[in-house]
């Protein structure tokens, strides 16, 4: 069965039965739980951002692709009203009105953090405090966050699953061998398009640790997206056109047409490896960023889910950090000055395969490709984080909440981005043994 992954995942220290069975025993009940909630399911994004690099060719022609608007009293108000105080810009926001804000507990830290400053302070010097701290903390971000602009919307992700939506051709193909170019380090968009035979195939013996790993996150990323059209396919769709309801549900003849070595010219195997190497660096990511999440609120304004969601992730931190053999993320960027050039060209080109997702043609598909790159630009973010190293290293994650500098800081959308990121990970995973039985 050519999807029977075996052995050892290439660049990581642990093998591919080990991580499904601790995803799928694990991980992966824990998610279905915690994602359903009102916390995680409302995504802030920006899906009307015109794409930067050509002309948008296709917009949302097909049927499937449509993003269902989410009813504005759905909503928790908590989310709407307080939770924007907690976001790492709104925090900046060192205003007058933010001080009036005593309900809302994380303004009053920052407010004691910056307890130094002086109230009286002139607006124009407000407003450079909050544009060096806008790009201090910028400076950090693997991922362009575009939730604070004008067209930004709440989306519900339950009402609009990641399945198959018909997206395919030149448009798709263009957005694909644009990321995948991105790590040409020397190349750029222009070339791209001027390679039209350009398949992401790549030689890893030549290439050094970090163009790898660039690599085979992206590629696990195309095989998690992949995998999620065949395993949610439309099997049978209402000849009405205006009527968006099927019947969906898994595709082992289009899975085996994407994966299988003989239509891949042996690739596929490869491909579905690279999966389980994007799940290890995001494992790592949760796992670094343990003691940080298990601080927040997770504030919706519903005080008994609030709870529960604490309780919950709790819990699902302590199972992700009782996993023994995580990615080392110290492998990359460890030899000198090289290094420092390097992780700053790394950091550019995530940030622009987040630009490159405002030019999808399908709002579907746009709406879980933001998401799952703002998810990894966040684990990459977590990652190499100097000032994440240096809150741990201060041991401040021992003091009380309100003692705590908030050296690091993560905002809602960008820790639902992460969760929901790693929930897709962990469901293709999960799919795949279904493939891998009915193959067998
Ligand atoms: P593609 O998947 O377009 O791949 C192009 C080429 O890349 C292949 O020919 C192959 O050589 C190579 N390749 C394929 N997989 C890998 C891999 N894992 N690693 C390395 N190389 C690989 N469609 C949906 O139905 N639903 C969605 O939600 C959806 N979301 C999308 C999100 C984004 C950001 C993009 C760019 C596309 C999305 N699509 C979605 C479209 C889908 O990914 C495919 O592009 C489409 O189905 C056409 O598939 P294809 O067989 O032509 O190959």
């Amino acid at each position: 069965c050519f999807c029977e992954l075996e052995g050892s995942i290439n660049d990581c220290s642990c093998d591919v039965d080990t991580v499904d069975h601790f995803n799928n025993m694990k991980v992966y009940p824990r998610l279905q739980s915690l994602l359903v909630k009102n916390f995680f399911r409302f995504y802030k994004v920006n899906l009307k951002q015109d794409c930067p690099f050509w002309p948008d060719d296709s917009r949302c022609a097909m049927r499937f692709c449509q993003v269902e608007n989410c009813e504005e009293q759905a909503i928790p108000q908590g989310i709407k009203e307080k939770g924007e105080h907690r976001d790492k810009t709104a925090s900046f926001k060192y205003t007058k009105e933010a001080q009036v804000d005593r309900s809302c507990s994380e303004v009053e830290d920052f407010d004691s953090a910056l307890g130094f400053l002086d109230t009286s302070i002139s607006d124009q010097a407000h407003k450079e405090f909050e544009l060096w701290a806008k790009h201090d903390e910028a400076e950090e971000d693997f991922c362009i966050v575009d939730d604070h602009d004008a067209g930004a919307q709440y989306v519900d992700l339950l009402l609009n699953p990641e399945r198959y939506t018909g997206y395919r051709g030149d448009s798709a193909h263009r957005i694909w061998k644009s990321i995948y170019l991105e790590n040409c380090f020397g190349g750029n968009i222009d070339t791209a398009n001027k390679f039209s035979s350009y398949m992401p195939h790549m030689d890893l013996r030549d290439v050094c640790l970090e163009q790898r790993a660039f690599y085979r996150i992206i590629s696990g990323l195309h095989s998690s997206i992949n995998i999620h059209l065949c395993s949610k396919y439309l099997l049978s769709e209402s000849k009405d056109f205006l009527d968006p309801q099927g019947v969906w549900g898994p595709n082992v003849k289009e899975f085996k047409q994407r994966f299988s070595p003989e239509t891949t010219s042996g690739e596929g195997p490869h491909w579905l490896r690279n999966l389980y190497f994007i799940y290890l660096v995001e494992l790592r990511a949760l796992a670094k960023a343990a003691p940080y999440l298990r601080r927040e609120d997770y504030y919706t304004g519903i005080a008994e889910e609030d709870e529960e969601v604490k309780l919950a992730m709790h819990d699902m931190l302590s199972v992700i950090e009782s996993f023994q053999s995580h990615f080392n993320e110290n492998a990359l960027f460890s030899s000198g000055i090289a290094s420092i050039k390097f992780k700053h060209d790394y950091k550019e080109k995530f940030r622009n395969i987040s630009r490159i997702m405002d030019c999808v043609g399908c709002d579907k598909c746009k709406l879980w490709g933001k998401l799952q790159t703002q998810g990894l630009g966040t684990a990459l973010k977590i990652l190499y984080s100097e000032k994440l190293n240096l809150a741990t290293e201060s041991g401040i994650w021992d003091k009380p909440h309100i003692e705590a500098d908030p050296i690091f800081r993560l905002s809602r959308t960008e820790i639902v981005a992460l969760f929901n990121a790693f929930g897709r990970l962990s469901n293709s995973i999960y799919e795949m043994e279904n493939f891998r039985r009915v193959l067998r």
